[in-house]
C-alpha cells in the first residue's frame, strides 16, 4: 500500500471529501475502445476521419446523417458492454462516503450510472451518448435516443427512417447527441463546469483513473486540487500529466496499473476508513 493511500484514508477519517475523476481508461476493461486505437476512426465517403474531426459541431452542421451513425455505432458498443470491477468499486465508495463523494467522468458511455453511482453525484462532463437534445437549442430538454433506431455496422449509413426518428420532439429539427464536441466549450447547464471546479476546491482527496489529460476541465480540476494540497492518486498503466501531478504532490502517488487491478484495493482501504 502506498503512503498516499494512508494519507487518503486519514483524510477520510477526518471527514474529508473525495473526488474521483475518470476517463476512457476505466471503461477499457469493459471492452470499450479509447480514442487512441484504430476503432476511434470513421470513414466518410473514401476518407478516414479522426474523432477530433467527427466529434465537432462543424461536422454535424454539415453532415448530421454522417455523424449520427458514428455515435450510434459507439452507442451499440457501450450498450453491449457491462460495467467492470473498476466501475463497481466506485459504487461501494459512494455508498460509504455519501455526500463526501463526487464522481467526475469524461466518459459518455453511461457505465458509471449503470453500475449504480447516483445521478446527483455523477457529473458527466462530456455528456452521454444514450441521450440527445435539440440541435437548434429550442428546448433544454434531453431525450433518450429512441430504442428503435438501428445500430449501424462500422462505417455504416443512417437509414432514412432513423433520420426521421432523430428529431427534436418539440420543433422537429435534427436532434444531436448530448455530448460535448471538440469545437464547443464546457458550461454549467449541460456539463457541470462550475460545479466541477467547486468540487475540486473542496476536495481533500483526488483519485484520477484512466485519463490521458488531453482535455481542459479535468486538467483544471487536477491543478486546483494540487494547488490546495489535496492527496492526489493517479491510476493508469501509462505516464500522463496526472501521474506527474500525483508524483509531485507532497501526499500523492502515481499507481501504474489498470483500473481493474489498482482501484479495488485502494477503495477497500478507503471504505474501511469511512466506516471506522
Ligand atoms: P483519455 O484521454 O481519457 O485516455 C485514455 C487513458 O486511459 C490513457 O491514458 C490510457 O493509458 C489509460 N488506460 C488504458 N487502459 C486502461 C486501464 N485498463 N485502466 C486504467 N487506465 C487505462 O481517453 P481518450 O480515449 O483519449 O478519449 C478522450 C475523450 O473521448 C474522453 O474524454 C471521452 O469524452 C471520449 N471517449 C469516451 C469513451 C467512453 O465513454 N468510454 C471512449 C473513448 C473516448
Ligand atoms: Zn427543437
Amino acid at each position: 500500500m502506498t503512503d498516499a493511500t494512508h494519507h487518503a484514508a486519514d483524510a477520510i477519517r477526518s471527514g474529508g471529501r473525495v473526488v474521483v475523476l475518470t476517463g476512457a481508461g476505466i471503461s477499457a476493461e469493459s471492452g470499450i475502445p479509447t480514442f487512441r486505437g484504430k476503432d476511434g476512426y470513421w470513414t466518410v465517403g473514401s476518407r478516414e476521419y479522426h474523432p477530433q474531426e467527427m466529434a465537432t459541431s462543424a461536422m454535424f452542421s454539415q453532415h448530421p446523417e454522417q455523424v449520427w451513425p458514428w455515435y450510434l455505432y459507439r452507442r451499440g458498443i457501450c450498450s453491449a458492454a457491462d460495467p467492470n470491477h473498476g466501475h463497481q468499486t466506485l459504487v461501494a465508495l459512494e455508498d460509504a462516503l455519501a455526500d463526501r463523494f463526487l464522481l467526475i467522468t469524461q466518459n459518455v458511455d453511461g457505465l458509471h450510472i449503470r453500475a449504480g453511482n447516483s445521478r446527483e453525484r455523477t457529473y458527466e462532463i462530456h455528456g452521454n451518448l444514450h441521450r440527445m437534445r435539440c440541435a437548434t437549442g429550442c428546448t433544454t430538454e434531453q431525450y433518450p435516443v429512441p430504442d428503435d433506431v438501428h445500430t449501424p455496422e462500422r462505417n455504416g449509413a443512417l437509414p432514412d427512417e432513423d433520420g426521421a426518428r432523430l428529431r427534436c420532439p418539440r420543433c422537429d429539427e435534427w436532434a444531436r447527441p448530448h455530448v460535448l464536441w471538440f469545437d464547443e466549450c464546457y458550461d454549467e447547464a449541460w456539463y457541470r463546469f462550475e460545479s466541477s471546479l467547486n468540487a475540486a476546491v473542496e476536495a481533500d482527496v483526488l483519485i484520477v483513473v484512466g485519463t490521458s489529460g488531453a482535455t481542459n476541465l479535468p486538467m483544471k480540476v487536477g491543478g486546483i486540487a494540487a494547488q490546495r494540497g489535496a492527496v492526489i492518486i493517479d491510476i493508469n498503466p501509462q505516464d500522463n500529466p496526472f501521474s506527474r501531478m500525483a508524483d509531485q504532490a507532497p501526499r500523492g502517488a502515481a499507481i501504474q496499473g489498470t483500473a481493474g487491478q489498482a482501484l479495488p484495493p485502494l477503495v477497500r482501504t478507503l471504505v474501511e476508513a469511512a466506516n471506522a
